[in-house]
């Protein structure tokens, strides 16, 4: 039973970037307005993430690495309507499976923090002989969750994981995309043991400036605003893309469907063939999207770590997202 578990769960988790993005996605849950990231050979041998969030109750400390535990799921119906990130109560659940766990919570309300590690889903005593249950401790209110050593039990995972500086990149990329898309939440993401952090984000900075630190002034300067919704196609867009004004020699997409970090390939395919027919020297987007569908409307059971999703209605909506940039592109060129 305990391979099968960890199959399944190293296919949820099939990176350290995604297991971050998980994390990152549980601790805006929580409500944090500061989230800290800790990098040891790019998530390999640690992933720490630290909030400022509600933190868990200690009663249910026990459980939380349980598969399909969730607080986000109060009932059946919830499933159609759920507007958090999470609902399968799997992330946690997975990581216990494939890395060295440990939870350090504390509620507001709370004297003191309390400490939990996980293995395979259960809590486990941190020191031989120990109880299983959380130990009290000192500590912040929020969370900070830590995983070590992952894919220690898959072997083969970790060898064709090992080029940790790439690892890394993909780890920064995520952050730095949430880090834009959430600009009342501070972020720094950092390899441990570095002074300086590589994200370091303000919370309360506008979009615009987030985008400036992380992806330059040229760039930034560059950006023009996008936005459209229709009642009747059921989709709210805005965003940022970048104009004519700067030639970008890569493409790069941010986009995110009801806050949630996706890929949608018609959509990148449609703006990256705007870009090349109406720009100057075949220039590539920098586009920013903040696409919101009706819950019911999107494909959640897509596979979960598949970043790719669908949507009801996407041909129309694509088209209305390109058809916006395009307009907005010839005003600016006007
Ligand atoms: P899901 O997010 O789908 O509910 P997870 O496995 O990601 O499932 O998390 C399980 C549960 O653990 C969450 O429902 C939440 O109650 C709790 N949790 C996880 N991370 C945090 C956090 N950073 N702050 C507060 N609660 C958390
Ligand atoms: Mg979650």
């Amino acid at each position: 039973e305990s391979v099968i578990n960890r199959i399944a769960a190293g296919e949820i988790i099939n990176r350290p970037s995604n297991a971050l993005k998980e994390l990152i996605e549980n601790s805006l849950d929580a409500g944090s307005t500061s989230i800290s990231i800790g990098i040891k050979d790019g998530g390999m041998k640690l992933l720490q993430i630290q909030d400022n969030g509600h933190g868990i109750r200690t009663e249910d400390m026990h459980i939380i690495c349980e598969r399909f535990t969730t607080s986000k799921l109060q009932s059946y119906e919830d499933l159609s309507t759920i507007q958090t990130y999470g609902f399968r109560g799997e992330a946690l659940a997975s990581i216990s499976h494939v890395a060295h766990l440990s939870i350090t919570t504390k509620q507001a309300d709370s004297d003191c923090a309390y400490k939990a590690n996980y293995i395979d889903g259960k809590l486990v005593p941190s020191r031989p002989g120990g109880g299983s249950s959380p130990e009290p401790c000192a500590g912040n209110n929020g969370t900070v969750i830590t995983a070590e050593d992952l894919f220690y039990n898959i072997p083969s995972r970790k060898t064709a994981l090992k080029n940790t500086r790439d690892e890394y990149i993909r780890i920064f990329e995520v952050a730095s995309r949430y880090a834009v898309h959430n600009s009342g939440v501070a972020f720094t993401c950092r390899k441990v043991g570095t002074p300086k952090a590589d994200l370091n984000t303000q919370k309360g900075a506008t979009t615009i400036t987030n985008i400036r630190q992380i992806f330059g002034a040229k760039i930034a300067s560059s950006l023009v605003e996008v936005q459209r919704s229709d009642k009747h196609l059921e989709y709210e867009f805005k965003g940022y893309v970048s104009s004519a004004t700067h030639e970008m020699h890569k493409s790069i997409f941010l986009l995110f469907i009801n806050h949630r970090l996706v890929d949608n390939t018609p959509i990148k395919r449609a703006v990256e063939s705007l870009y090349t027919s109406i720009l100057p020297k075949a220039s590539r987007p920098f586009a920013y999207l903040d696409l919101r569908i009706k819950p019911q409307n999107v494909d959640v059971n897509v596979h979960p770590t598949k970043r790719e999703v669908r949507f009801l209605n996407e041909d129309s909506i694509v088209g209305a997202i390109v058809d916006c940039i395009h307009t907005k592109l010839l005003d600016q060129n006007t």
